[in-house]
């Protein structure tokens, strides 16, 4: 599932491709995972290319927004050819390199050419032509209302497992599963203790390591992981992967320790940690 810096990285790849160009028309394959009047945004220049916590938002001209929001299988690619585009890679969960695919629900088509193809295997994002930004209500790890006092208010009134916490998304937006596994490890702290048992300078610990691993997440241009869905605007692959720190690693070193790495689940989703290092 892309998390804020898998969709900071599509922002930032898209822009210099989209920004400018004037929406001619929305193709729905799918009318389950397309909100509003597609006709309202023809004829309309896309003005900036926002993210709000994981919603990729596509400001158009006269104050209408397309927003995307990519939930468990999720891809955005541009393509100059808007008919039949074709990548260089095999593109995860189709059959090939050619757009549009079976996983293909939205095409937005450009006057000037080249189009977004919005894909998702399991149906469960969606594109939302709006008159607002679709803005999520938890506070972006990136915003500068992050602060460590703001996660220790979330905390200190929550006896949820702390990386349960982390990833509640009405409380603090951008975070999901490889993020929150790979600061509890950078900071030392086991995902079963209740956040209201961390005291200030646990907080401050992994306040500090979320910022660091969300930000190394952004450079390496997002996770491609094992099987993950996420890749860039042009087909290729992330390379955070390669730096997971606990993060699908189970039963592999412990990069500090050497002791082997275990795997419990939480919520349905899994949690890597090192049994020594993380109280
Ligand atoms: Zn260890």
């Amino acid at each position: 599932m892309p998390e804020l810096p898998e969709v900071e990285t599509i922002k930032r790849e898209l822009r210099p491709h989209i920004l400018g160009k004037t929406v001619s028309a929305i193709e729905i394959l799918s009318p389950k995972n397309f909100v509003g009047k597609k006709k309202e945004a023809y004829g309309q220049k896309i003005v900036d290319v926002e993210r709000y916590g994981k919603v990729l938002v596509i400001a158009l001209e006269k104050g209408k927004y397309l927003n995307a929001h990519f939930k468990l299988s999720g891809q955005m690619l541009y393509s100059k050819n808007a008919k039949r585009a074709i990548f260089k890679n095999k593109i995860p969960f189709t059959k090939g390199n050619v757009m549009p695919a079976n996983t293909t629900r939205i095409i937005i088509k450009f006057k000037e050419g080249g189009a977004l193809f919005f894909n998702d295997l399991r149906k469960f994002g969606w594109v939302k032509l709006t008159d607002k930004p679709e803005s999520p209500k938890g506070v972006d790890v990136l915003s500068s209302k992050f602060t460590v006092n703001y996660l220790f208010s979330v905390l200190r009134i929550t006896r949820k497992p702390i990386k349960v916490a982390l990833m509640d998304q009405d409380k603090i937006t951008g975070i999901g599963n490889i993020y929150a596994n790979d600061s509890l490890y950078l900071s030392k702290i086991h995902p079963q203790r209740l956040s209201n048992s961390l005291i200030i300078d646990e907080i401050e610990k992994l306040h500090k390591a979320i910022l660091a691993e969300i930000k190394k997440g952004i450079k390496d241009k997002g996770s491609s992981g094992a099987d993950e869905a996420f890749i860039l605007p042009d087909g290729s692959k992330g390379n955070h992967q390669r730096r997971f720190l606990v993060y699908q690693r189970e039963k592999q070193l412990c990069l500090r320790c050497q002791s082997a790495i275990k795997r419990i689940k939480h919520n349905g989703r899994s949690s890597f940690f090192c049994p020594k290092c993380q109280k």
